[in-house]
């Protein structure tokens, strides 16, 4: 039998610590995003990315893993403004 790790339940150990009003993460206006910046929908971890009902993409990035994947997918593009939480926010490991 082989060995399952169920994502979700992993990403419900962590706990994070919202900076209200202060986003880490910010994607830049725009009117059709790239396919980088769409892929992200799909490709982020903690799912902090989102398409809207006008087809542009969001993101909400509580919850986010700091693992610098959307940083570095939409380098080339310059859609996404990526920096570390301020000190005492973001995500807390609590188990490995
Ligand atoms: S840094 Fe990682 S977890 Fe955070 S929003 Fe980007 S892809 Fe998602």
């Amino acid at each position: 039998m082989n060995p399952t790790v169920n994502v979700e339940n992993k990403l419900f150990f962590n706990r994070y610590v919202v900076d209200a009003g202060r986003p880490h993460i910010t994607v830049k206006p725009h009117a059709t995003p790239s396919a980088q910046l769409r892929a992200l929908v799909y490709m982020c971890p903690a799912g902090c990315y989102g398409e809207t009902e006008a087809a542009t993409i969001e993101i909400i990035p509580d919850g986010c893993l700091e693992c610098g994947t959307c940083r570095i997918v939409t380098a080339g593009t310059g859609e996404v403004e990526w920096h570390y939480p301020r000190g005492g926010f973001g995500i807390l490991y609590k188990f490995g």
